[in-house]
């Protein structure tokens, strides 16, 4: 079989690899789609993650697939069963520094759990819309911390897959009034179809004037501030938490699920009337089977969160679309290939 591994900064490759037997504990499944992912992207800039000298980083974390192999001592599993994988669940933490990673054609869930690191799915859910769980469960933890409920007013800042699924969850929710923002056009329409009522290109148009033409503005201890509840930044641009600042209504909130690599400078003097809540929002510590679970109800609306699709044998194509701004959730497929 083979698998995907970061050998050094820029440096991935499809490598062979002979199987790792599962022990009593573990399930192997079959990966049949795999999404590619902007930490992906990260690891591989970085040279790999907890990578051992002269070793390698496997990546993959965003997989379903099927059961090919279940440990003796493994509760409600069986060989055909088709699974979502929740990498966080999983004690070698698949694709993010483990000995582990789905993009493979199989992948070892070690110590596996039916309904836990392994959640089943029925078998006429596309795969490629079961490996979306992933991302829809980080987007949904956003979106949750933002505490957005209907009637409020939002802002998401960034339209790749995590922002774009952020917009469908608050659509989902019933949060209407939602404004999506981002540099580039195709994202932008992408948004709107996952139910954003209004976007702002940051690139060519004015933030604050527009967020105050939609959203409505109010004056508040000297200075006008957006009528907007929440904003959530899963975009990572070194102004957003300033601008923000600058307009925040008293007592708005704001989340950050966006990596940020270096520091941001804020004006705290500016924060301080605002009484903001500001919190950050990581991984999906309770969400995952409440998403799963709504796969089915939403399938066609996620399909076009997957702007591109690859095989496994042209995986590096895949990343390379993944970079491009054009792309959203770039879906990497095992189907008929040699094992
Ligand atoms: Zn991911």
């Amino acid at each position: 079989m083979r698998v995907l591994n970061i050998h050094g900064v820029n440096d991935v490759r499809l490598d062979p690899k002979t199987p790792t037997p599962p022990g009593d504990a573990d399930v192997v499944v079959k990966v049949k789609a795999c999404g590619i992912c902007g930490s992906d992207l990260t690891y591989i800039k970085f040279g790999g993650i907890h990578r051992p000298e002269g070793g390698v980083t496997p990546i993959g974390h965003e997989a379903a697939g099927e059961i090919v192999a279940v440990g003796a001592g493994v509760k409600d599993a069986f060989v055909g069963q088709h699974v979502v994988i929740n990498p966080m669940n999983t004690p070698s933490f698949i694709g993010s520094g483990g000995p582990e990673g789905a993009f493979s054609d199989e992948v070892l869930v070690r110590d596996a759990r039916v309904g836990d690191s392994l959640l089943p799915i029925s078998n006429d859910l596309p795969f490629e819309i079961a490996a979306l769980a992933e991302p829809l469960a980080v987007a949904l933890h956003g979106v949750n911390r933002s505490k957005a409920k209907p009637g409020d007013k939002v802002v998401v800042f960034g339209c790749g897959p995590i922002g774009l699924a952020m917009v469908l969850w608050l659509a989902d929710r019933g949060v209407e009034d939602v404004i999506a923002v981002d540099l580039a056009p195709e994202r932008l329409e992408r948004a709107k179809e996952m139910g954003a009522r209004h976007v702002i290109n940051a690139a060519t148009e004015n933030l604050r004037e527009r967020l105050f033409a939609i959203h409505g503005s109010h004056h508040y201890f000297g200075r006008d501030v957006a009528n907007t509840d929440a904003f959530i930044d899963a975009a990572g641009g070194p102004n957003i938490l300033s601008d923000v600042i600058s307009f925040i209504r008293h007592q708005g909130r704001m989340v950050i699920t966006a990596a940020y690599m270096k520091p941001v400078t804020i004006s705290l003097g500016a924060m301080l009337t605002t009484e903001m809540e500001l919190t950050t929002a990581v991984g999906y510590p309770t969400e995952m089977s409440e998403v799963v679970a709504a796969l089915p109800r939403l399938q066609t609306k996620l399909a076009k969160l997957i702007s591109h699709r690859f095989n496994f044998n042209d995986v590096l194509k895949g990343f390379e679309i993944a970079a491009t701004p054009q792309s959203a959730k770039v879906m990497i497929q095992f189907e008929d290939q040699p094992a």
